[in-house]
């Protein structure tokens, strides 16, 4: 399969280079050139497969070309072996056909973990076969370094650095990377802001030549399509369970970059019955204004309680352009010259997009009431971003007969400061395998910021 760039003007790539690529050269994002469709009766027949199995089926048309069975199944085992649940995706029922699928199970609490420790695995198998190792390089404000990190450890073909503001991310959400200890890890805590610490990671993709010959910078950020790409499964595991294909599936996701979502958007493509997909953000809400009021113009950023999903502007929102402007890369492109400035959709995208998406946003206060009142009625905890989605689903909602699943995309006790707020005295305790979290050993490197400093850092942690 074919890989093509959402603004026309990069060259196609295969799979493996797609995934190695990142961003396009014309400044767009990979897509596949067709998406793989799957009949009623070939979903049919996927009901009962375990998780790894379903995986290695959504995922194999696009790797075909690239992969062999046997390596792709490996990468799935490998991948998934670390959840703690065997059901890897579990629902909980909440209401008249309202279920939580828990994306949360996996070693970091969050559900980016379905794409990195996919991505790391996938990685290292390419690179083992190219016989080339590469540097991951990444900024986070939160759970994307923990979650790189925990995918790339064990990687042999991979040496990881995350940088992180000094001092202005979470105690756990800072222990979650430091005190991974494997030899391929670095966390650099920078004296400056989360900007800072993305403006230095765009300077070294720009001039590589602080790396030792023969390395180069592989980024991890949610444009890669191998991340979204493995996080269609999950839908297809939830509507098998709920009765699908043979009756549509709904899906409320707290958004923030697009990604999740638009895998939803992909399993739909590939043939699942789904008929509303409810964008739910917080007061980050550019994603609410743009699919109710046709305004997309970036506003300042606020932060939340929802950290997860404070974004200005969603870049993977560009895939779905694509396909609303009829794959028309330079409609795209023109669309999207200046991403800070305010955009307007044409009516026909504009239609396109609300016969599918409808579109909500909970600010702060009505999501710690939301915890409360779905804890006080059914002792069901949740983290601040799935309260987020479930309150957009109970009122987005169009159809109370088919069943309407709220992705929990966090463990509570990753974010407790709103579990406190919400349900004060309430303590959420760490699930087993990081009850010791906050006493173990850390390495981080403090750094000024300077991209001098950064980059003498990493060359001689690869020396
Ligand atoms: C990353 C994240 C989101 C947003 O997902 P996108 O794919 O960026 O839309 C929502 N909730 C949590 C907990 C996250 O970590």
């Amino acid at each position: 399969m074919k890989f093509i760039s959402t603004r026309g003007r990069a060259p196609s790539l295969s799979f493996a280079d797609t995934v190695l690529t990142g961003l396009a050269s014309d400044g767009g994002l990979y897509v596949p050139e067709s998406l793989p469709k799957f009949s009623q009766q070939e979903i049919a027949e996927m009901a009962g497969l375990n998780y790894c199995e379903l995986a290695f089926r959504i995922m194999w048309p696009f790797v075909a070309e690239d992969l062999s069975e046997d390596e792709m199944r490996g990468i799935i085992e490998r991948a998934y072996a670390n959840f703690r649940h065997a059901a890897i995706a579990p629902l909980v029922q909440t209401g008249h056909n309202e279920w939580v699928m828990e994306l949360f199970q996996g070693p970091t609490l969050a559900f980016k973990d379905f794409a990195l420790q996919f991505l790391g695995q996938l990685f290292d198998l390419l690179l083992k076969k190219r016989g080339e190792k590469v540097v991951v390089l990444g900024a986070t404000s939160g759970d994307t370094g923990s979650a790189a990190i925990e995918g790339c450890r064990h990687c042999e073909n991979i040496d990881i650095f995350i940088m992180h503001p000094h001092n202005r991310v979470s105690e756990v959400q800072r222990k979650q990377m430091t005190t991974v200890l494997s030899d391929n890890v670095f966390n650099i805590a920078l004296e400056g802001n989360f900007d800072d610490c993305q403006n230095m990671v765009k300077a070294s993709f720009a001039d590589q030549s602080f790396l030792p010959d023969g390395r180069r910078l592989v980024a991890v950020n949610s444009i890669n399509w191998a991340r979204i790409m493995a996080q269609i499964v999950y839908y297809f595991h939830a509507a098998l369970s709920l009765g699908g294909p043979h009756r549509p599936v709904n899906f409320s996701v707290p958004t923030g970059n697009f990604g999740d979502i638009f895998a939803g958007y992909l399993a739909r493509g590939m043939g699942l019955p789904i008929n509303q997909l409810v964008i739910a953000t917080n007061a980050n809400d550019i994603l609410h204004r743009c699919i109710s009021a046709n305004d997309h113009s970036p506003q300042p950023l606020v932060h939340s309680l929802s950290p997860s999903m404070d974004i200005m502007v969603s870049s993977n929102f560009e895939r779905l352009l694509f396909d609303l402007y009829d794959r028309d890369g330079a409609a795209v492109a023109e669309l999207l010259a200046d991403r800070r400035a305010p955009m307007k959709l044409d009516e026909l995208a504009l239609e396109k997009a609300r016969s599918l998406f409808s579109s909500e946003r909970v600010g702060d206060e009505r999501t710690v009431e939301v915890i409360r009142e779905v804890f006080e009625s059914t002792e069901y905890l949740l983290d601040p971003h799935t309260a987020i989605g479930m309150e957009a689903a109970r009122r987005a909602r169009k159809s109370n007969a088919e069943p309407m699943v709220c992705l929990a995309t966090a463990h509570p006790a990753k974010f407790a400061e709103a579990v406190d707020t919400a349900l004060p005295g309430t303590s959420v305790p760490l699930p087993h395998h990081m009850q010791d979290l906050l006493e173990r050993e850390e390495r981080l490197q403090v750094l000024p910021n300077e991209l001098s400093a950064v980059h003498d850092f990493i060359s001689r942690a690869l020396a």
